[in-house]
């Protein structure tokens, strides 16, 4: 199968027999993209459609934890006694999008953070000027602000100052979407952005290469909708659709938990594919397994069938489910010592069963199949390193170096297939300038069309990389860009004919 056989075929003006609506921009799905274009675009003057597949607005954006990437010294970062730096943020994300990072969008993301800040406090977003210090996966409370990357592990920490840099909307726990998709769609609403639930996009409406509308199933109907100015697909990403993932990420397949809501099955992406569109960062995406919180884990080693450590524990727990899932017919193990018992009152979040016990190492050894005095030589460096503070083999911070050397062991399996979450979502989406404007393979600009969000490859682009926040930061933003541009095409048009 080659990537065109995902191609939602476009539609020719010829073809359409009159137009259920128009509008001067139209949007595709009703996420945390859609609705932040759909604000600015009516902010700009433009009468707005949103096209929305479920029942509710809200997309994958409402589900999630809600933080979002921002920094260069926000209020709440101040409030909270944190300094911040652009650069520093900048070095941070470039190195965090990876080896396919899309530095003009970095840069335009990090130069506009704090305006981008300034505007979601305007739609009503709240955030508590509330510090949460420890690795989690959220803050388990109102607290807005915490890190959720790499910044303070071992190589990021040698890229840039690390500073905390997530930030969650109001809310107690992991639901800080709730409140983000709340207030941009009462905003939306406000600004009299039309919004049209159980309305399935299915194919572009082009007249030549020109993008003027979408086609749409409402009650088992087909209907045309006119864009006067520009069309946007922000339909979220494509991880609950099987076929895309096998062919375009087969290592996301490996995991065992998507992370999406049902309509993440990539239709915006075939949309546009068929109306030229290219594609980019298809392979990538997140792979999560928490192994933390207990926060205490940190301080835990993880081994692979070898009996030996290959990563520094104190990485996000996206970047050890990357490394896990690059080989994933490996046996990878999490190793506490007696000390940690007492945090087992709760089984850790990633799902995990015990493998194997010990009274001794050379006993847990031999119950993990592991080769023979294999995991006494890894703990006998490991705890001469944690001793002398320094992880001579993979930089691990100082703060979580405890020796493990108060029998019992117990181990954790973290074995792909053997119970441990892994969840995954995709980054990539299609080729996109940070104006939204969708791109033809020869990077030709399709006029009247413009994605963002998940339909695009965006901010986030590699799982090795990745921290919290980066998704919905790229989604709200990047969305206002492509509502700012769509809504402003006729006016540029009208301009250039002068
Ligand atoms: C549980 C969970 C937790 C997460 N936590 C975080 C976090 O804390 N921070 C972070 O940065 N990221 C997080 N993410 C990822 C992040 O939520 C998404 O990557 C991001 O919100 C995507 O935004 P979007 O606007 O592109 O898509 P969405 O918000 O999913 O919006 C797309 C919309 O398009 C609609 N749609 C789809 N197909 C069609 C169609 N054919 N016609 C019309 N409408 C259609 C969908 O129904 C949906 O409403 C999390 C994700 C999940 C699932």
């Amino acid at each position: 199968m080659n990537d065109a056989a995902f191609s939602a075929a476009s539609i020719d003006l010829a073809s359409v027999d009159g137009w259920h609506a128009e509008c001067d921009v139209l949007i595709v799905g009703g996420g945390g993209a859609g609705i932040s274009a759909a604000i600015e675009a009516a902010d700009a003057g433009a009468s707005v459609i949103v096209l929305e597949a479920a029942s509710e607005a809200g997309g994958s954006t409402a589900i999630a934890g809600g933080l979002i990437y921002m920094g260069g010294g926000t209020p709440t970062q101040l409030a909270c006694g944190f300094e911040d730096d652009i650069e520093e943020m900048y070095n941070y994300l470039l190195q965090a999008a990876g080896p396919g990072a899309d530095p003009a969008k970095v840069r335009l993301y990090c130069d506009r953070t704090l305006e981008h800040y300034d505007w979601l406090t305007r739609q009503g977003v709240v955030f508590k000027p509330e510090y949460y210090p420890h690795k989690h996966t959220n803050t388990p409370n109102e607290a807005a602000l915490m890190t959720t990357g790499n910044e303070e592990a071992w190589p990021y920490s040698t890229y840039a100052r690390p500073a905390p840099r997530g930030h969650k909307p109001q809310i107690k726990g992991d639901h800080g979407g709730i409140p983000l998709m709340q207030n941009l769609l009462r905003s939306a609403r406000d600004k009299g952005v039309r919004i049209i639930c159980d309305a399935r996009a299915l194919n572009v409406i082009q007249r030549g290469s020109e993008v003027i509308g979408i086609a749409a199933r409402i009650d088992m109907q087909v209907r045309y909708f006119r864009a006067r100015r520009g069309t946007l697909l922000a339909a979220g990403g494509f991880i609950l659709n099987r076929a895309m993932v096998e062919h375009f990420a087969p290592r996301l397949a490996h995991g065992n938990y998507p992370n999406g809501n049902p309509n993440d099955t990539g239709d915006g992406i075939r949309i546009g594919i068929g109306a030229g569109g290219a594609v980019a960062n298809m392979h990538d995406g997140f792979i999560c397994t928490p192994f933390y919180p207990p926060r205490q884990f940190l301080e835990a080693i993880i081994v692979d069938e070898t009996g030996n450590r290959f990563i520094n524990e104190d990485v996000y727990h996206g970047r050890l489910g990357a490394a896990i899932l690059d080989r994933p017919d490996g046996r990878y193990y999490l190793i506490i010592d007696s000390r940690h018992f007492s945090v087992l009152e709760r089984p850790p979040m990633g799902g995990y069963p015990v493998a194997g016990t010990g009274e001794t190492v050379e006993e847990l050894e031999r119950e993990l199949h592991l080769p023979q005095g294999a995991l006494t030589r890894t703990l006998d460096t490991y705890n001469r390193d944690a001793r002398e503070a320094e992880d001579s083999l993979f930089h691990k911070h100082a703060k979580y170096l405890v020796p493990l050397d108060e029998p019992p062991y117990a181990a954790f399996d973290l074995t792909p297939g053997n119970g441990a979450i892994f969840a995954t979502m995709t980054f990539g989406g299609l080729d996109t300038l940070p104006t939204g404007e969708v791109l033809t393979a020869d990077k030709q600009i399709i006029p009247g069309l413009y994605a963002a969000g998940r339909n695009s490859a965006g901010l986030p682009r590699c799982a090795e990389g990745y921290s919290s926040g980066m998704s919905i930061g790229d989604a709200t933003f990047f969305g206002r860009m492509a509502g700012l541009s769509a809504a402003a095409r006729r006016l540029r048009i009208r301009h250039e004919q002068e």
